[in-house]
């Protein structure tokens, strides 16, 4: 049996666009992550390429081929940016048009109008290279991430060498070299795109939907103006910590601080200043304290500290220091920051029960308003500390 390049590429073009028309407007429309946009865009640049090809032999072959090398070469940027967006920022837009612009112009340099590999050094290089890089991104993303990212960095690193033999074939063999003919030509390639297609489509929708997952997660637990653990999430943290705690028998001090006089910062320098008071306090907090530590936004202009293996004596010098650190935030975006209180909880080891902690910590917190202010006052001792 023979199978003729035209068929399968007739073939593989209806599975793209069959799969790019489900694909958008089942994955992307539904979860809009970074990672499915990215996808919808290399499956489009994939069937508008092997489209192009469908000219080859025609009056159209001078341009639909140079072009079909572009698009495929950017199908495969795409990729790489994909992957990429699943860990960190795509690459920037110069990166991904390199390997289409030195395609193009390979490709127009290469008498495109009689040879249909015009450029092919060029476009197989690109896209071994470029799939590679997604391959490698895909690699680094933490283990447990998804179930079927390291499927899909196989299948990404499968289909980057086999291109990279390709371009090793054409280089030694040329395009009509029997080894590249039976092991690199035209069917075989169809074939394997099609086969992974398939496959990285099937995968590239529980990513988005991971990739989705991650985002609402993180939009849950952190507080938006401070950047700090919301209420939610502090508390849940804090009773794993707590539950930690008591098996190593470690003691730790729990911190609740409130801003002095805020609503009169509001007041007289309107609600973006109080913003910004909020969040000078908040930066203070995550400079002074251990990245080991939890810190959170309790409510309105009041936060919460769980400092493991920390006594309530040193907690008050830790107070004291992030109320220096803010009067030290030198923006200048507002004419005058609040003074702090804090109420300083004790927690022995072996206690649990994270509410009575906040109960204490609360009522020291009261009284340290009521002494006037800018001060900590520890809830066991009732000792009283000027901040
Ligand atoms: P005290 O020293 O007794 O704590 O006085 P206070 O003015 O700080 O306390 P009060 O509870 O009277 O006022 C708190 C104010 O905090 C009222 C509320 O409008 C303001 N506030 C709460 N959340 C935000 C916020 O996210 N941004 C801004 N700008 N203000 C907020
Ligand atoms: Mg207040
Ligand atoms: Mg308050």
């Amino acid at each position: 049996m023979l199978l003729d390049t035209l068929t399968l590429r007739v073939a593989l073009a209806v599975v793209d666009v069959t799969l790019l028309l489900l694909f958008y407007f089942i994955t992307y429309r539904r979860t809009r992550s970074a990672y499915s946009g990215w996808w919808s865009s290399a499956l489009l640049l994939f069937f508008v390429g092997n489209a192009a090809y469908l000219l080859d032999g025609t009056v159209y072959q001078v341009w639909a081929n140079p072009f079909g090398n572009v698009a495929l070469v950017g199908g495969a940027a795409s990729v790489w940016a994909g992957a990429r967006s699943l860990r960190a920022p795509v690459p920037k837009a110069w990166q991904l048009a390199v390997g289409p612009a030195i395609t193009a112009v390979a490709s127009v340099l290469d008498n495109p109008a009689t040879n249909i590999w015009s450029g092919g050094p060029a476009y197989l290089f690109f896209m071994g290279a470029l799939i590679g890089l997604g391959c490698r991104e895909l690699l680094v993303l933490d283990r447990d991430y998804s179930r079927v990212h390291r499927v899909l960095a196989l299948s990404a690193g499968v289909l980057s060498l086999f291109y990279i033999g390709r371009v090793i074939a054409f280089l030694a063999d040329g395009p009509e070299g029997p080894v590249f003919l039976a092991v690199f030509g035209s069917v075989p390639t169809t074939l394997l795109s099609t086969l992974l297609l398939v496959m990285a489509s099937f995968a590239m929708t529980d990513l988005s939907h991971e990739q989705q997952t991650q985002d609402l997660r993180a939009r849950a637990t952190v507080d938006g103006l401070t950047g700090l653990l919301n209420r939610t999430a502090f508390v849940s943290l804090a009773e794993d910590e707590l539950r930690r705690l008591k098996w190593t028998r470690t003691s730790s001090s729990l911190i609740l601080a409130d801003l002095d006089h805020f609503k009169s910062i509001n007041d007289e320098f309107g609600h973006a200043a109080g913003d910004t008071a909020l969040q000078a306090f908040a930066a203070a907090c995550t400079s002074v304290v251990r990245s080991t530590d939890l810190v959170g936004r309790y409510g309105g202009e009041e936060f919460i500290i769980l400092l493991p293996g920390v006594t309530p004596e040193t907690a008050s010098g830790i107070a004291a220091d992030i109320s220096r650190r803010m009067m030290m935030d030198k923006s200048g975006v507002i004419p005058r920051l609040p003074t702090v209180s804090y109420g300083i909880a004790a927690v022995p080891a072996g206690r649990v029960d994270l509410q009575e902690l906040v109960t204490s910590a609360d009522e020291a917190l009261y009284r340290a308003k009521s002494l006037g202010r800018n001060r900590s006052v520890l809830a066991t001792s009732l000792e009283d500390k000027s901040a």
